[in-house]
């Protein structure tokens, strides 16, 4: 029976794997240029979920040798403070990488935020200028999220050359470039999304050969979706909480039964999650890299 299971991508220990290699080149770097690659991460308010993202992006920024300047602002400050911060850590030489997490409070206006970082330190490639480079298939710094998946098709040999791919969800943040990243990777990509009607939803998952999922609704890709032997990528991050009181993370997909049917596919927690970090610290490098040689 085991042998019929999907095999599981393990994004958790990709992601400590290129953090190793990262450490040793961040080392080296150092000893060259006399200082450590430096990333802004901005938080407003108190989200829990983004106090836990931000807390794991400072984190793997320790282990790695990346100095995290934190800057957590109120959910009261205004546009006009937001972005003159975002203007003074663009000229500060210390810093390589700028970061907001997202979601911002509404009365803030996310993608023009986005649009002050300047687009050599928007290490989580949103700026325009980046993700316009990715629909021109010119090189730049690649959103972390879709970056991920795409390093765990890469790392596990899964082609994607000629392949139906299906991403569901259509965010600027993960559906539209992970759309892009597929195409650039030859497939034969549709984007379904909230007004695309279930059942037409049902048939074009039934017809996937890599399966994407980027919405955030516990369960949504039921078994009866999946063509057998498809690629499922989750990348859904839901909190649920169990009749103990305790909140657990779950993706998208419903694991158990799809895990029995498809040839690979990503835990929630361990997938895609650690993936995207490991990006962003990469990507932070990458800008320190271009900055100083
Ligand atoms: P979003 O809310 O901006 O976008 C959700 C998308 O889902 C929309 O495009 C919408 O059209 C689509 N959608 C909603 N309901 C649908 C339905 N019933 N059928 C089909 N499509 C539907 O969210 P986002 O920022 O793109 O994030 C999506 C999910 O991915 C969330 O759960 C988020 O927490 C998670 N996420 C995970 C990571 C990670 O590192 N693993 C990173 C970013 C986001």
């Amino acid at each position: 029976m085991t042998s019929q299971m999907a095999q599981r991508l393990d994004g958790k220990a990709l992601a400590q794997q290129t953090q190793g290699e990262l450490k040793q080149r961040i080392e080296t770097l150092k000893a060259q240029v006399g200082r450590s690659p430096g990333l802004a991460v901005i938080m407003v308010g108190d989200d829990p979920a983004s106090e836990v993202y931000v807390r794991n992006k400072k984190r793997a920024c320790e282990k790695v040798g990346i100095i995290s300047f934190g800057k957590h602002f109120p959910a009261n400050i205004t546009q006009a403070e937001l972005e003159a911060t975002i203007h003074e850590l663009n000229e500060d030489p210390e810093i390589d990488g700028i970061l907001v997490q997202l979601p911002l409070p509404k009365h803030l206006d996310a993608p023009q935020v986005i649009y002050q970082i300047t687009p050599d330190k928007d290490v989580d490639g949103l700026h325009p200028n980046n993700l316009g480079r990715l629909a021109r298939e010119e090189p730049g710094i690649r959103s972390c999220t879709p970056a991920g998946v795409m390093r765990l098709l890469e790392t596990y040999n899964i082609s994607v050359t000629s392949k139906k791919a299906l991403v569901i969800g259509r965010s600027s943040l993960v559906g539209k470039p992970l759309g892009l990243m597929l195409l650039e990777a030859n497939a034969t990509v549709t984007i379904a999304h909230i007004y695309t009607p279930p059942e037409e939803l049902k048939e074009l998952a039934q017809q996937a050969d890599i399966l994407c999922v980027a919405v955030g609704k516990p369960n949504l890709i039921t078994a009866d979706m999946v063509k057998p032997g498809a690629v499922v990528i989750d990348i859904g991050i839901n909190r649920i909480e169990g009749e103990d009181g305790k909140v657990r993370l779950t993706g998208d997909v419903d694991y158990p039964e799809v895990e029995k049917i498809a040839s690979y596919i990503t835990p929630v927690p361990g997938g895609v999650g650690p993936m995207t970090v490991a990006i962003l610290l990469e990507n932070t490098v990458a800008s320190f890299e271009q900055r100083c040689f």
